[in-house]
């Protein structure tokens, strides 16, 4: 089956004509008689073009065009208008109602099958954009007097990384488990009062030392999974550390306060690196 073709014409043998027309060139056509189901028939039909009369009893084509053009399932198919007054500033007021292209009748059999290729090979406007899903994000910047290399490691320690990770002031390590492999998982579990709180994700990830990425959810706080990148640039003495978060739409605590949490783990961070003969 070719491509589909819906045609909205009131007058009997012009509908006729059409529909055979394109037919014989391999169209898929559909005629419809009565404005007024042209929209319906429109979404069932699913039309790559639209053939539009103007003239027509109980609603306009113009009428048509816009409210085809104001349909978000339906404005990105083409329109070819077809009338039988070419007035001046008519083919500008088709135009201006949305219609794509524009043919007068009596129609040259040639020049309305050149038409109907030409509107269906040119671009469509591009789709709606899907409403983005995801929050802001969080960017946290620190410098280290460590060396990259030791400042990336540190992240994937399974022995110490419990110990400054998702800590809180208060909080009681309970578990904490590392596979530091792309793919591979985290499980870090603290004890705060009553709950114990598990933060894990994935490594999505691992380059050493500039580049480290995966995501983290805390099923006990938000169903969703955020994602953290850390970027570690090496410099002549140190390093410096920047570290981005998507903020889920749903996450329970806001932009400024992850950025808060973040700075306090970085500084604890720093503080263990600085600590002699205390370094993973
Ligand atoms: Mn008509």
């Amino acid at each position: 089956v070719g491509q589909k073709i819906l045609v909205v014409e009131d007058n009997e043998l012009n509908l006729k004509l059409f529909c055979d027309l394109l037919r014989a060139h391999g169209f898929a056509a559909e005629p419809v008689r009565d404005g007024r189901e042209a929209v319906g028939r429109a979404r069932a039909f699913e039309p790559d073009l639209v053939v539009m009369d103007i003239q027509m009893p109980h609603i306009s084509g113009l009428e048509l065009i816009e409210q085809l053009k104001a349909d978000p399932e339906l404005r990105r198919v083409p329109i070819m208008a077809v009338t039988a007054y070419a007035a001046k500033g008519d083919e500008e007021r088709i135009r201006e109602a949305g219609a794509e292209g524009y043919v007068s009748k009596p129609i040259s059999v040639v020049r309305f099958v050149e038409a109907v290729r030409a509107l269906l090979a040119a671009p469509r406007p591009p789709e709606e954009e899907a409403p983005r899903e995801e929050g802001e994000v969080v960017r946290v910047t620190r410098r280290f007097a460590a060396p990259a290399e030791q400042v990336f490691d540190t992240w994937l320690d399974a022995e110490t990384v419990g110990e400054w990770l998702f800590r809180t002031p208060d909080g009681v390590l309970v578990r904490c488990a590392v596979d530091p492999v792309v793919g591979g998982r985290y499980e870090i579990v603290e004890r705060r009062g009553e709950e114990e709180v598990l933060h894990t994700g994935t490594y999505e990830a691992i380059e050493r030392p500039e580049s480290l990425a995966f995501t983290l959810a805390v099923p006990l706080y938000a169903d969703g999974e955020e994602r953290v990148a850390i970027a570690i640039q090496p410099e002549d003495e140190g390093c410096t550390l920047t570290l981005t978060q998507t903020r889920a739409a749903d996450a329970p605590v806001g932009a400024e306060q992850i950025a808060q949490g973040w700075s306090h783990l970085l500084d604890a961070l720093a503080a263990r690196l600085e600590t002699p003969g205390d370094q993973p």
